[in-house]
This record gives structure tokens, C-alpha cells and sequence, in this order.
């Protein structure tokens, strides 16, 4: 914000309106003033000249009326000197000159306050209109004859006044006195006046500013302290306070404007408090969320959005929402705008499945107007695989159950066409459909413990049990029964291992893995038996090895899954359901160990297991 200058600042205002204020106020006082008193004092001046007058015209007329009835003295002189004397009485400042004329228009009488030689102009006629009108009308006129004017003759004089009176005697007018006054007197008189005014008014302005200034910094003061403190606060701060200097309305204007800060202190603290909240819990929660403005331009991303999508928060503030989740080509932001039903973005790369799901929410105002899309991305990959699964799982199951019901299906066919007659046939047809049966019987047996271990409320019922001799055992077992010319070998620690086992369970594991690798055992082989006793690991690790057909390497890892046969005729023909590794596998895992095999194409498989185990208990068992 600019600083205010002095020549646009409120302060210069107020002077100024003061001043202007003032002088308009004495200007108009003092043209009313000088109007009247130039009226009054030129009346006065007229009265005054008038008053003179009228004794002088009285004691002319006397005169003159003499005169003309001859009852004058021989030794008093001619009448014009009679009238000299008389008009020398006058001698006034005021009064410039005088003449007496006689109803024949003739000068009989005139004195002059400037010039001696004056009275030769007796005897003289006088042309002047106002004297000629004065003797034709003379009792007629109401109104002397007067006018004020500059002598073009005499400009050193000033303005003067022009007054012819007549003389009357009997109601007959015998003669006029004319006489110039001097009323430029009153006008320098008005002229000093006038000055006094002038120099009154310029002091009283130069006070009034003096005083506007003071005045004015009353009522600035406290607006431009309101101002910078409005400056401030739009910088955010808030911990000024405006002073206040009064309780009129400015000082009411300050409190409430002390009193608006703190208001907007504390909203703003409120504000912030919750904008802190909301993105606390934009990065604590899982989801990921992205808010766009009512363009579709991202303005905000949450760190889980952010790796969700693998961007930077920084880049995709105000990329496009469509682009940014990839639809660009199929959604426009309207489209999404309009999206009731949520969105599967697939992200998945060959290898790595990879799958979001994508709702939408308008950011609305009550009148309807958008103001942004709020979208909430969930990441269903995993749910997305549990579906898969359980979706192959059931195409398994039903395939496994229809190869062995389509065989017996034949076999049966054949022999109620009659097959059943032949003694040699019937048997053997006989014995597949039995194999098939028991076929059937171990998967749906296998399939319903794979469903029991993975129900929730599966428990493993475990016992302390010394492992070497629960191996040896079963090992034992299969040593006793088997059928094909197979060397078993052993290598178990002379010691007790104990650990904590469902020996039911374990014991179908090992079931499991060693009848694999008889299964898959050439003529001749060689088994091989071995438990490992790992204490920093705090483990036990079991291994079985054959010697049998081996496993090719790309699918070794897939073993342990349900219904995976690396070699499909071969396995069947073996009895195999495709399930055991994959029990095993379960179990283990529940009893907290891993499983994994090594095998070399041809050469042999080893399968490896391993159990918790702690060395700490052993004193207890001892
Ligand atoms: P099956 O009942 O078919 O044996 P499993 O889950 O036990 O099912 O085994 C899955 C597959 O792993 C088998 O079909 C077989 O191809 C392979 N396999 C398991 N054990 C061995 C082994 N010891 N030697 C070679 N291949 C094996």
C-alpha cells in the first residue's frame, strides 16, 4: 500500500475546507458590509452638503430678491460681490466650487477652492443642461438633479458630486446655485475601509489555518491510525491496537475497530486451528484424497494420494483431475461432475497388479453453484486379487471335479452297455471308477481343510512336543510302507528340540511333502531328512530332499498354490490333487514359519520349513 501524500491526505482537506469556509463566510459579511456602509456614508455626505445648502440659498434668494426690487444700497456694491462673500462663507473641504446663476442664465456669483481667479468668469452664461433644467422645472422637481462622475477636465479631482438647486421666491425661480463637491473624500474613506476588511480577513484565515491544522489532527489522527493498523492486519497482524483518544464517533469507530481485530484474531486462529485438523487428518487417514477447484484444477493432494498415484505433490497442484488419474480420455471434469458411481482406475503392469478405486464429491454451494470435486482414491489391489482368486479357485474346483466324474461316467457307461459281463474288463473298469472315487474323496477332503483353515475361527489345538523324535516317527512310518525301492537317509541333532505344534497338523504336513517326494522319486532314489536347529533365528528349519524329476525354476514359486501342477497329465496320473502344498503350506503359516523349496530340473526338489523354536525353554524341559 502507498503512503498517503500530505497533497492527497485527508488532513489538507479539512484545512482547506476550513479556510475556504471561512473566507466564503467574510466575503459575504463583507460585501454586505461595505455595500451599506458606502451607501450610508455617501448619504451622509449628500445630507451633509444639503444641510449646508439650504441657509446659503436662503440668504442668496434674499439677495437676490433685493436686487431685483431694488431695495438695495448704492454703497453695499453689486450684487455678485454680495454673493461672493456669502458663498466665500461656505469654505468647506468638501466643497470644490459654487456658482449662483441668475434665471437669464447668467454666472452672477462662484467661488472655488482651488483657483483665485475664479470670479472672472461673472457674468459668464452657463450652458449646463443640469442648471438649464433646473431653471425650466425648477419647482416642478421633487428630486434634485444630482449625478457623480470623474471631470474629464479635472481628473486630478476624483469622482465628484453635481448638484444645481433653484432658487425660488414667491413659487418663481430666479436663479440655481450649482455646486461640485468633492465625494471622492468617501470613497478613499471606503478605500481605507476596504483595506482594514482586507487585511482582517487575511489574518483571520492564517489563523483559521493555523487552527484547521490543529483541529483537523483531531479527527486524522485516529483515521490514520485506523488505517495502519488496517495495513497491518492485512499483513496478519493482529497484535496492534488503535488508540483511542475521545468517545465520539471516531473514538467509537476506533473501539469497535479494536474490537473487530480481536474478533478476526480469533476467527482466524479458528481457521487455522482447523485448517491445521483437516490436514492432519488428510495425511493420517489411508485414503488418498485430491480436492479440485471448480475448474477441475488440483489445489489439494494428501501424501497417500500423492504415492497412490507415484506424482509429487508439488508438480500436480493444478494439473488437471482427469489427466492426473489418466481418464483424460474418456472423462471430461463434467463427466466426472457427474460421476454417480465410483471409478476403477487400473494401474496394473504386467507383474504387478496395481488397481485404485475412485469416488466422487461435489463440493456444492446452497445455490447449487460447484465449487470443486472432492475424489477419495482406495487401493482394491489386493481386493481385487482376493476376488481373482476365489474366482479361479471355484473354475478349479469344478474342473478337478469333472475330470474324475467324466471318466467314471464312461466307465460306468460301458459297463451297463454290458461291459460289466466281461470277467476281465468289469474288474478293471471296477477299479478305475474306485480310484477316481477316492480321487474325488481326497480333494473334497483337502478342499474342506483349506475352508476350515480359512475360516476365521480356526485355531491350531498345539502341544510341546520334542520334535526329533515326532519326525522320526513319521519318517518311520513311510520307511515301513513304502513300495518302490527308496533309500531313506536321516540327519537329525542328537539332542531334544522342543517346540510347540498341532501334531495332527504337522503331521499332515509332513505327509504331505514326503509323499511328494516318494511320488516324484525315481527307482533307486534317495530320500533325505534333516532338521536344523537355528538359535539366533530362533528356529528350527526341516528340510525333505528327493532325488526325483525336480522342479523347472520359473515354477518354483508357484507351488504352494491351491491347484498348481507343474506337469497337469503326469500329476493326475499320480494321485495328486494339487491341494497338498498348498495345505501345507497354510498350516505352516499359521504355526508362524515360512516354507520355500529348491530344486534343480532332473537332479532333485528339496522342500523347507521351518518352525519358531526357543532355546530358552529347553532348561524348562530338561
Ligand atoms: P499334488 O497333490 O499334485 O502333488 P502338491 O500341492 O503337493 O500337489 O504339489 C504341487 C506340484 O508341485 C505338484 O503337482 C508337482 O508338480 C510339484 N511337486 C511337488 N513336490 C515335488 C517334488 N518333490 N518333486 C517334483 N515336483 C514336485
Amino acid at each position: 500500500m502507498r503512503k498517503v501524500g500530505f497533497f492527497r491526505s485527508i488532513h489538507l482537506k479539512f484545512v482547506l475546507i476550513y479556510v475556504l469556509l471561512i473566507a466564503l463566510a467574510i466575503q459575504i459579511i463583507g460585501l454586505y458590509f461595505v455595500r451599506e456602509l458606502e451607501e450610508t456614508l455617501v448619504n451622509n455626505f449628500k445630507e451633509s452638503i444639503e444641510d449646508r445648502l439650504s441657509p446659503l440659498e436662503y440668504s442668496v434668494t434674499e439677495a437676490m430678491v433685493e436686487d431685483i426690487e431694488g431695495n438695495r444700497m448704492e454703497e453695499e456694491g453689486p450684487l455678485s460681490d454680495a454673493i461672493n462673500v456669502l458663498l466665500s462663507g461656505l469654505d468647506s473641504e468638501d466643497i470644490q466650487e459654487v456658482r449662483v446663476i441668475d434665471a437669464r442664465s447668467r454666472i452672477i456669483g462662484a467661488w472655488s477652492s482651488s483657483d483665485n481667479s475664479y470670479q472672472t468668469i461673472i457674468g459668464q452664461r452657463m450652458t449646463d443642461s443640469l442648471v438649464q433644467r433646473t431653471l425650466e422645472e425648477g419647482d416642478t422637481l421633487t428630486e434634485k438633479q444630482n449625478q457623480t462622475f470623474v471631470d474629464p477636465n479635472d481628473p486630478d479631482l476624483g469622482r465628484i458630486w453635481v448638484l444645481a438647486s433653484p432658487l425660488i421666491s414667491n413659487g418663481e425661480v430666479i436663479g440655481s446655485i450649482y455646486i461640485v463637491t468633492k465625494i471622492e473624500n468617501v470613497y478613499s474613506q471606503m478605500d481605507d475601509i476596504n483595506s482594514i476588511l482586507a487585511g482582517g480577513t487575511a489574518i483571520s484565515l492564517v489563523i483559521t489555518a493555523v487552527l484547521g491544522v490543529l483541529l483537523a489532527q483531531t479527527i486524522t489522527r485516529p483515521i490514520s491510525d485506523m488505517r495502519r493498523q488496517a495495513l497491518a492486519m492485512a499483513k496478519g497482524n493482529f497484535s496492534r491496537k488503535v488508540k483511542v483518544y475521545g468517545y465520539d464517533e471516531i473514538g467509537q469507530l476506533a473501539i469497535t475497530f479494536n474490537n473487530l481485530t480481536k474478533r478476526l484474531q480469533e476467527a482466524q486462529a479458528t481457521t487455522e486451528g482447523e485448517r491445521r485438523k483437516l490436514s492432519s487428518v488428510l495425511s493420517y487417514m489411508t485414503d488418498g484424497v485430491i480436492a479440485t477447484d471448480r475448474k477441475g484444477r488440483v489445489i489439494l493432494i494428501n501424501d497417500p494420494a500423492a504415492g497412490m498415484l507415484n506424482v509429487s505433490r508439488e508438480t500436480v497442484l493444478s494439473q488437471s483431475i482427469s489427466d492426473l488419474l489418466g481418464v483424460e480420455d474418456e472423462y471430461s471434469f463434467e463427466d466426472l461432475l457427474s460421476q454417480q458411481d465410483s471409478l476403477i482406475l487400473d494401474f496394473s503392469t504386467p507383474g504387478r497388479p496395481y488397481v485404485l478405486r475412485a469416488n466422487f464429491s461435489i463440493i456444492q454451494k446452497e445455490t447449487g453453484f460447484v465449487n470443486g470435486l472432492i475424489t477419495v482414491l482406495h487401493d482394491i489391489t489386493e481386493q481385487e486379487k482376493i476376488d481373482a482368486e476365489r474366482r479361479e479357485f471355484v473354475a478349479n474346483v469344478s474342473h478337478e471335479l469333472r475330470t474324475p466324474l467324466t471318466t467314471m461316467r464312461s466307465y460306468l457307461e460301458a459297463l451297463a452297455e454290458g461291459a460289466w459281463q466281461d470277467k476281465d474288463i468289469a474288474p478293471q473298469f471296477l477299479n478305475v471308477t474306485q480310484t477316481e472315487t477316492e480321487r474325488m474323496i481326497r480333494l473334497v477332503n483337502d478342499l474342506l481343510q483349506l475352508s476350515k483353515m480359512d475360516s476365521k475361527d480356526y485355531r491350531l489345538n498345539k502341544n510341546w512336543v520334542n520334535f526329533i523324535e515326532f519326525y522320526q516317527k513319521i519318517i518311520d512310518r513311510f520307511e515301513m510302507g513304502r513300495s518302490q525301492n527308496v533309500t531313506f537317509k536321516t540327519k537329525l541333532p542328537n539332542e531334544l528340540l522342543y517346540v510347540e505344534i498341532d501334531t495332527d497338523k504337522m503331521t499332515q504336513v509332513l505327509d504331505n511333502i514326503i509323499s511328494n517326494a516318494l511320488k516324484y522319486s525315481p527307482e533307486g532314489g534317495q530320500l533325505g531328512f534333516k532338521v536344523e536347529k537355528k538359535e539366533k533365528e530362533k528356529e528350527i528349519v526341516v528340510s525333505v530332499s528327493d532325488q526325483g524329476m525336480g522342479i523347472p525354476r520359473e515354477n518354483i514359486k508357484n507351488i504352494f498354490e491351491r491347484f498348481y501342477r507343474v506337469d497337469k497329465a503326469r500329476t493326475r496320473q499320480l494321485g495328486g490333487t494339487g491341494l497338498g502344498l498348498a495345505i501345507a503350506k497354510e498350516m505352516i503359516t499359521a504355526h508362524g514359519g515360512r516354507i520355500w523349496a529348491s530344486s534343480v530340473e532332473g537332479r532333485g526338489t528339496t522342500i523347507y520349513f521351518t518352525l519358531p523354536y526357543d532355546p530358552t525353554n529347553e532348561d524348562e524341559w530338561l
